[in-house]
């Protein structure tokens, strides 16, 4: 069965977000980097398994070798299930994605969504990022500009509606993500006819 995963750093809605297209009950705003098992379960609208991935980034009482070790198990989990899973869903938060971006890219340090995405695009894993929050965004052509420029796409982001998905998980407002990743699943089935 198709697979579309979850990936994203702790606190940015994916949790809210599963629950939102699964109709499953998550533990949301809970203990994060507690999970390191990656989570299966089906999407309600369409006929594949959403896989939620571990979230990553800042977890107080967790240790530095402890973050690696998840990174490590996302990363391993990509390469080995790449050729089965349909689409990656890169969740960011919105109100504060190109603002953590731009603080941890550096010389020798690359932001993990900007990081993730390239990871997901080199094995060839269909991504849409889901930029969520918006309700929190007031300049919102200005701050997805301003994303698709850190993530190399070529603003302006509406070029970019299959990649792009600006949500508000909170409030169910979803259907930018279900379009992006209707369309994927489209690509991939047009595939398979030749
Ligand atoms: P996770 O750690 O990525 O699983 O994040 P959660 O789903 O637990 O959400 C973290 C926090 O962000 C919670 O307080 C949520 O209520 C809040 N949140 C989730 N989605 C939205 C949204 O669309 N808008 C706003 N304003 N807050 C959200």
């Amino acid at each position: 069965e198709a697979e579309v995963v979850l990936v994203g750093r702790s606190n940015v809605g994916k949790s809210t977000l599963m629950r939102e297209i699964t109709g499953h009950k998550f533990d949301t705003g809970g203990k994060p980097g507690v999970t390191r098992q990656p989570n299966h379960y089906d999407w309600a609208a369409e006929d594949f398994v959403v896989t939620d991935l571990p979230g990553f980034g800042f977890m107080s009482g967790v240790d530095e070798e402890y973050r690696e070790a998840i990174k490590t198990d996302i990363v391993q989990y990509l390469e080995e299930y790449a050729d089965n899973i349909l689409a990656g869903i890169l969740v960011v938060d919105g109100k504060s994605a190109v603002d953590i971006i731009d603080r941890h890219s550096g010389p020798d340090e690359i932001p993990y969504d900007v990081e993730m995405f390239h990871f997901l695009r080199d094995v060839d894993i269909p991504t849409v990022v889901a930029v969520n929050k918006m309700d929190k965004v007031d300049d919102t052509d200005e701050r997805l500009n301003d994303l698709c420029d850190r993530l190399g796409l070529y603003p302006p982001w509406k070029q970019w509606q299959e990649t792009i998905a600006p949500i508000t998980a909170k409030n169910g407002q979803i259907s930018p993500l279900n379009e992006a990743v209707r369309t994927h699943l489209h690509e991939q089935n047009r595939d398979d006819l030749f």
